[in-house]
């Protein structure tokens, strides 16, 4: 046979024979294309075993200045993975079974040739299935080391891996930084401890993982539960794996803290929620003012017109034309002024002017206005200043407007033939100038009160309503207090009358203008 035809094999021959050696080497050449190189002592096969990349080894049992077994050992030693046959000549079945104990892979008998060839063929294929298998595990190491690396280095990623009935056994960095809890207090317990109370009292998680089998995968979300209790927002994407038998074996848990971008949605929400309601108010308070705008002026248009138009039959009707007229423009001014005064309050730029007020006079003057409210109505009204308080020291345009607010309403949601009441007097502590406005008309429902001095609030705020007004007077009137210092409160019981109560600290006259 054309030895160029045959498999090349590289064969490491420790042996002292050259004559044994040739031997064994005929008989190899009838298989493979041989190369082989022969040492005899421990010193030749540690400098030969590296120079070749050797297919087999075999190793005469016995030698003046080396062995068989001291040739495995020293093999053992390298971790090099070549087979070595002791091929030998000393006949004996105990040393045959410490030569395959001490690791060789055969035992041949010099002479004996016919069991040379099959065993070096069985040991060539069984070197090259150990080495296949070991480029398998090398590879699987890699495949799964990358895979490692990759589930750990997600640490925005809680991702966990868990038996078919619930149990962590796997927990990442990822899931550690998010849960908080390490892999040794994870590893092991069920997955529902990562749900929060009620949650798990309705088994939710059971009815995840059932649904992820049924779809194939399932995203869910919802709050879970940190380390020390602190519950997150959190999105998860769970997974079934299956054996290849269609045997389910576990699944795959990603989770994502979404906590933040959960609440930036609903501050946004929130935030658009409240614009809208501004917006509506606005609406609602443009509606009224155009409404109240219009009243008076039409009133104005039309009794001037008439005038105009000679239409004045008596002087009674001029002067009443004449007085309507002023009134409805004085009404309209007191329109403008209110929304004047919110915006320069909200701007920090009302200022307030302190000087001595005759209270006595500023009710009169203020009960001449507003009698003629009162007397369509059949409303009468009281009021009493306490001798203490006869000169107080206030800003008198601003005093006037919070009276009259307050009395205004007193006439306006009223009944006919009803009472309004006002008192003047000081705090039995003597640290406030108080006034009390109290009327027996409609009163305020419980529900309403809270929201009462809320720009453009109007308990009854609906195109039907029975009573005329912006809702921007109690706003007013608790926003002039406040920035002179005082306050307001109101009791009221529906059906029956309210009492604003309102109060200002009294301030001592200043001593050199006294
Ligand atoms: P307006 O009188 O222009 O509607 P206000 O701010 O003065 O606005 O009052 C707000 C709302 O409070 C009124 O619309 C009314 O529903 C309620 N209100 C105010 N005063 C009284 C009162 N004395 N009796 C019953 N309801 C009142």
């Amino acid at each position: 046979m054309n030895s160029s035809n045959l498999t090349p094999i590289r064969v490491l021959l420790v042996e002292d024979s050259e004559y044994d050696a040739e031997l064994i080497i005929k008989e190899l050449k009838a298989s493979w294309d041989v190369f082989y190189e022969r040492v005899c002592t421990p010193e030749e096969m540690t400098q030969k075993l590296y120079a070749h990349d050797w297919d087999i080894i075999l190793a005469d049992y016995q030698m003046p200045r080396f062995s068989g077994p001291a040739a495995l050992e020293l093999l053992k030693k390298t971790g090099l993975d070549i087979p070595l046959i002791i091929v030998s000549g000393t006949v004996g079945e105990e040393i045959a079974v410490d030569a395959l104990r001490a690791g060789a892979q055969d035992f041949i008998v010099k002479g004996h040739f016919i069991r040379l060839i099959p065993a070096v063929k069985r040991e060539l294929s069984e070197r090259v299935a150990r080495q296949e298998l070991r480029q398998v595990e090398r590879q699987f190491r890699q495949s799964e080391e990358r895979y490692r690396t990759l589930i750990e280095g997600l640490t925005q990623f809680a991702i966990l891996i868990i038996d078919a009935t619930g149990y962590i056994q796997t927990w990442n960095e990822g899931a550690q930084k998010i849960l908080g809890y390490p892999p040794e207090e994870a590893i092991g317990m069920h997955c529902s401890f990562l749900y929060c109370p009620e949650d798990r009292d309705r088994s939710i998680h059971d009815q995840s993982l059932a649904i992820a089998v049924k779809m194939g995968q399932y995203h869910e979300e919802g709050w879970r539960l940190k380390k020390h209790g602190e519950r997150f927002w959190a999105e998860i994407t769970i997974t079934p794996m299956f054996d290849d038998k269609a045997q389910l074996i576990g699944y795959s848990k990603i989770a994502i803290d979404r906590t933040q971008e959960r609440e930036a949605q609903k501050a946004l929400e929130e935030s658009k929620d409240q614009a809208e309601l501004a917006n509506q108010k606005k609406s609602q308070f443009l509606a009224n003012m155009s409404h109240e705008l219009r009243t008076p002026l039409n009133s104005i248009i039309g009794y001037s017109e008439m005038i105009l138009n000679n239409m004045v039959k008596s002087s009674e009707d001029l002067e009443r034309y004449a007085r309507n007229i002023s009134v409805s423009g004085r009404h309209l001014l007191d329109i403008v002024n209110d929304m004047l005064d919110v915006s320069k309050i909200e701007a920090g730029k009302l200022e307030i002017h302190a000087q001595p007020v005759d209270l006595q006079k500023l009710v009169q003057e203020l009960h001449d206005v507003l009698v003629m409210l009162a007397n369509q109505k059949e409303i009468k009204i009281f009021w009493d200043v306490a001798p203490e308080v006869k000169t107080v020291e206030a800003d008198p345009q601003r005093l006037r407007q919070i009276l009259f607010n307050l009395m205004s309403n007193a006439i306006k949601f009223n009944r006919p033939g009803g009472k309004v009441m006002l008192n003047l007097c000081r705090s039995q502590d003597e640290r406030w100038f108080q006034g009390e406005v109290t009327d027996t008309g409609i009163g305020i429902p419980r529900d309403k009160i809270d929201q009462l001095f809320s720009d453009f609030y109007q308990v009854d705020s609906s195109s039907s309503k029975s009573y005329d007004g912006t809702g921007l007077g109690l706003a007013l009137t608790k926003r002039l207090l406040a920035v002179q210092g005082g306050d307001i409160s109101v009791d009221s019981e529906e059906g029956k009358g309210s009492t604003f109560l309102f109060r200002l600290p009294i301030r001592r006259a200043n001593p050199e203008s006294a």
